[in-house]
């Protein structure tokens, strides 16, 4: 038997609670993993909470994300023994998750754990971290080179934010940060911001071009924000957007694109392609400092997730929270 958070639905509302489970109870896949940790993504939040129509069938285990070993796996991928990491591929939103202390998945789905990281670390990173690194390459591949000018990163408390902050710092890029806590302001410098603009400065509706200010920008908020993010990105640069933080909407026009050539380039980390994200995981690897994992994280228990859930989706966490599964 081991423990897991199981969400239910009751009168249309997601319900949440402890369970203990029984290895016959989990769902269908050819590798059995004893879990270490999982983490809480925004994506998590909205599915604990039901505040997102994440989930559609119940009851569900959710965590997108895990780190942990391989207890039996039925192809020969894999190992008893061997340390794994899983992010996304629908698990915690379709198939049953990391918050439970073992999990069932599909070997194809699971990548080896890097030298020189841990189930710790990795979650430290986790589905935010492979995001923020995604991003920063997908600016990479569109020319974007640090003597180009400054980079805006938006959300930058929040856990995709705070990796990118990081990376592109580590890098040298010239980073901007935009946040709607001022209170976060030492954090984001100690992570390499070179300064913090308030959130507020992006949110009214702005002009369809604005001055140019920015090389490029990774997004993780959406909406007006982003919209006025396009208007300000230099001729010839590039945004990669991956979050609706503030909203799924675009009210943005075609001005930035036609007149300035810039690019928008959508960053998805849930089907990844293997190579690639074995690609972004040796990079974390190498760039993210010992450093990060000590200013910008922090673990919680099982128990606690219902409430920090709650507080994610309403833009209250700072950093990575990570789910300790082993040993509870
Ligand atoms: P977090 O909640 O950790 O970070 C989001 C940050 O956005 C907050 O910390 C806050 O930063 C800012 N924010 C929150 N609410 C609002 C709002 N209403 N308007 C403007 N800004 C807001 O989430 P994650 O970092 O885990 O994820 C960020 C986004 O990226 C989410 O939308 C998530 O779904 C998406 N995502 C996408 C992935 C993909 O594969 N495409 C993978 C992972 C995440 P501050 O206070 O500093 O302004």
């Amino acid at each position: 038997m081991f423990k897991a958070l199981v969400l239910e639905q009751q009168e249309k509302k997601t319900l949440s609670s402890i369970k203990q489970l029984d290895v016959s109870d989990l769902p269908d896949g050819d590798v059995l993993v004893d879990v270490d940790y999982s983490s809480l993504n925004f994506k998590d939040g909205l599915a604990i909470t039901g505040k997102g129509k994440i989930i559609r069938n119940f009851p569900m285990v959710p965590g997108i994300d895990f780190a942990g070993t391989v207890a039996h796996c039925e192809t020969d991928t894999f190992k008893a023994g061997d340390k794994v990491i899983l992010t996304g591929w629908g698990v915690g939103e379709n198939h049953w998750g990391g918050m439970a202390g073992k999990a069932r998945v599909k070997a194809s789905q699971l990548v080896k754990m890097p030298e020189g990281l841990d189930s710790q670390k990795a979650m430290a990173i986790g589905t935010a971290g492979l995001t923020a690194m995604l991003c920063v390459m997908a600016l990479e591949d569109a020319g974007v080179k640090p003597e180009d000018g400054e980079i805006l990163v938006t959300g930058a408390s929040g856990g995709v934010g705070s990796v990118a902050v990081n990376l592109l710092a580590k890098l040298d890029y010239k980073v901007v940060a935009v946040s709607g806590r001022e209170q976060n302001t030492p954090l984001l410098e100690s992570l390499g911001a070179s300064r913090v603009l308030p959130r507020s400065q992006f949110t009214e509706k702005g002009r369809p071009l604005d001055k140019q200010f920015w090389a490029g920008a990774v997004d993780t908020v959406g909406s007006q924000l982003l919209a006025n993010v396009l208007s300000q990105v230099n001729y010839g640069g590039t945004v990669a957007a991956c979050g609706l933080a503030g909203g799924f909407d675009l009210p943005t026009t075609v001005m930035p694109f036609i007149l300035r050539g810039v690019n928008l380039q959508g960053v998805d980390s849930v089907m990844c392609p293997l190579e690639r994200r074995t690609a972004a995981w040796n990079r974390l690897v190498e760039l993210v400092p010992a450093s990060y994992y000590e200013q910008a994280t922090r673990v919680v228990s099982l128990e606690e997730v219902a409430e920090q859930a709650e507080a994610i989706t309403n833009g209250q966490v700072t950093g990575r929270v990570l789910v300790k599964i082993i040993g509870t």
